[in-house]
């Protein structure tokens, strides 16, 4: 079965005065150890699909399946538990600025199982596993993009997730830092099995890293098929 598995989710957004139909019916299923690239212009409802994935947006309609589980059927503390197995990555990084690297990547693991020392080591060695082993002490202002998504990859991956969900991970950042941080990601997906979903407007990093693709308009898949499929097209 696919590790993550989309079926009929549509999304609408309603307001007093709009409706945003941001994903209709689309159906989605990703492979465990896949690196599945979702490209589109921007409002496509990229975004809002994955999300859906994790359900930090619930779906208007339709089924989000995750490691086996029905994501809409998980009681509020099964979701949580279930989260933590689905890391996720922004395009801005979302690090906590008055907090140190250390205590930023340490941060997902306060209601781990894990005690002081356990913790310790574990930040030590997503760390090193980002190449930051001499950032633990420092402040997110003190680094560069690249550095900074580094450690949103570290604190993304602390509770050992198989999957990891990446928004636009490299559009805040230069052609060389981009292609060093999607380097990291295949990286991670052939050393450690993630399963990685990456969302971007830039086809170089679809077909840097990427070994299938949708392409998202208006609320649907247009497209998809593996990379081959996408690209090869007279
Ligand atoms: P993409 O990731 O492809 O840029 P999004 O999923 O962010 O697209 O957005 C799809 C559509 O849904 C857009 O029209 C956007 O404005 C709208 N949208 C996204 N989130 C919300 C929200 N929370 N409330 C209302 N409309 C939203
Ligand atoms: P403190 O213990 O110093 O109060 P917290 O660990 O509670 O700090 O977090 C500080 C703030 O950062 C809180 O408002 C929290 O909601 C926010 N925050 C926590 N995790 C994240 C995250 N992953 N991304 C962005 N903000 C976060």
């Amino acid at each position: 079965a696919p590790i993550i598995d989309l079926k009929d989710i549509t999304v609408t957004f309603k307001n007093k005065t709009s409706t945003v139909h941001a994903v209709k019916n689309v159906s989605l299923q990703v492979a465990k150890g896949d690196v599945y690239g979702i490209v589109g212009y921007s409002g496509a409802g990229k975004s809002t699909l994955v999300r859906t994935i994790n359900y930090l947006q619930v779906p208007t309609s339709g089924t989000a399946t995750v490691n086996g589980q029905v994501m809409g059927q998980l009681s509020k503390n099964a979701l949580r538990l279930a989260r933590r197995k689905i890391g996720m990555i922004f395009q801005h990084f979302n690090l906590m600025n008055s907090r140190t690297i250390a205590a930023n990547i340490d941060y997902p693991l306060r209601y781990s199982d894990l005690n002081t020392a356990q913790r310790q080591k574990k930040v030590a060695d997503l760390l090193t596993l980002v190449g930051l082993q001499d950032k633990a002490d420092a402040y997110p202002a003190q680094l560069s993009g690249g550095q900074k998504q580094r450690v949103g990859i570290a604190r993304a991956l602390a509770n050992d997730p198989g999957i990891l969900l990446c928004d636009e991970a490299t559009s805040a950042l230069d052609p060389k830092t981009t292609q060093e941080i999607l380097g990291l990601l295949k990286h991670l997906n052939q050393t450690l099995g993630i399963t990685i979903v990456l969302i971007t407007h830039e086809m170089a990093a679809v077909k840097a890293v990427c070994q299938h693709v949708a392409v998202m308009e208006q609320g649907e898949i247009i497209e998809r098929g593996s990379l081959l499929d996408i690209f090869s097209q007279p």
